[in-house]
């Protein structure tokens, strides 16, 4: 069976083979005579599906062995608070605003620190990253925060500012909802990288951390136990019950993408090289063409999200109406930003933006 392509911004696309394995698994994961949604989460059956998906993480991520990888619930919207209430001690924190996530993140923070505005790109229309050495970081502050690949705005971070060359000695918080696993990351610059698993990983329900330990400990008198980093990993993500189906859902994406290989590398390398060939495919197309734009500097374009619109905006419930006909999904942008957007996330093959950009060409000879 072939399916539409889903350009979801999230919940997004899922591999097919996933899907397929899940629903094999569905009733007997195994032999247990158990589905993995009706086992206890402390029996040996989830603990070793548990132990794999952080194991297969922790290498498919490279993450350091000095970091713990918490599996927690709310998504990168909870963590808005969480990470000041683990973090901040009610002291100053850094907020690089370029979208509407980052927004959204200083917004909420004020309730339980004093958030300091170090730079926006709000005067752009974020349409790009102000330089970090432009960045008012203060000399006291607990964190620096800031949202590495926009949504919504379509900017991505495609590298990490270096705080300590910055003359900053807080540790750098990271927003990665959105683009985890689409790329490397340099954790030597990160202190804590938070995101939703629904855009890249698998299902909502499950918010990855990944946390620095010497940042373990820190958290504020009033913070919810459950939502204590220190205590979430010193129980092994299992303070409370977590999110078992969503966390065997992603083990079973994160063992896709270890099976995944491009030119001779594997894993998030080769998702890498495809996400680049299929974004510049996207993009070229957009910026030739007469009726579709993207208003994002070109330097910080998001791999993963491409806003666009329709010159004659007249059109775009013909063009939306066309594409579904096509078999392309979701491509309505943010109601906050209006237009179009395609989420071309790891789940999309090049076949899938391959296929929409031959649509939008085909819609966009019928306007001539
Ligand atoms: C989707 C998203 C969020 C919000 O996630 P929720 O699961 O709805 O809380 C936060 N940050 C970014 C960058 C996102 O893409």
């Amino acid at each position: 069976m072939t399916r539409p392509y889903n350009f979801s911004a999230g919940p997004a696309a899922i591999p097919d083979a996933v899907l397929i394995q899940a629903a094999s698994e569905m009733l007997d994961w195994h032999g247990s005579g158990m589905g993995v949604m009706e086992m206890s989460h402390r029996g040996k059956e989830f603990m070793s599906i548990y132990e794999e998906a952080q194991a297969d993480l922790r290498e498919l991520l490279a993450i350091p062995a000095n970091f713990k990888i918490l599996f927690m619930q709310g998504g990168g919207i909870a963590e808005n608070a969480i990470v000041p209430l683990n973090l901040s001690q009610e002291g100053v924190v850094d907020f690089v605003v370029t979208g509407s996530w980052s927004q959204k993140s200083y917004k909420e923070a004020a309730q339980f620190c004093k958030p300091h505005l170090a730079a926006s790109a709000q005067a752009s229309n974020f349409s790009n990253i102000p330089s970090p050495a432009k960045w008012q970081l203060s000399s006291d502050a607990s964190y620096v925060h800031v949202c590495t690949n926009e949504t919504i705005d379509g900017v991505e971070y495609h590298n990490l500012p270096d705080l300590k060359a910055l003359g900053s000695q807080a540790p750098l918080v990271i927003d990665f909802s959105s683009h985890v696993a689409s790329r490397s990351f340099d954790w030597s610059k990160i202190g804590v990288a938070f995101g939703g698993a629904q855009k890249n990983l698998g299902p909502a329900g499950l918010t990855l951390v990944v946390v620095r330990e010497e940042l373990l400990g820190k958290a504020m008198k009033h913070c919810p136990s459950a939502f204590n980093y220190k205590m979430v990993a010193d129980n092994g993500s299992m303070y409370n019950t977590p999110p078992t189906y969503s966390i065997y859902m992603a083990g079973l994406v994160f063992k896709w993408l270890k099976a995944q290989s491009e030119n001779g590398v594997t894993g998030v390398a080769a998702m890498e090289l495809r996400n680049i060939a299929k974004a510049k495919l996207l993009y070229d197309y957009l910026d030739q063409s007469q009726l579709y734009e993207n208003r994002v500097e070109k330097s910080f374009r998001s791999r993963m999200n491409i806003p666009f619109y329709l010159r004659d905006e007249s059109r775009n419930d013909a063009f939306l109406a066309g594409a579904k006909a096509r078999g392309l999904l979701q491509l309505k942008g943010h109601k906050s930003v209006g237009g179009m957007r395609a989420s071309i996330y790891n789940a999309i093959p090049l076949e899938g933006v391959q296929a929409l950009v031959s649509y939008l060409k085909d819609f966009e000879a019928t306007q001539a």
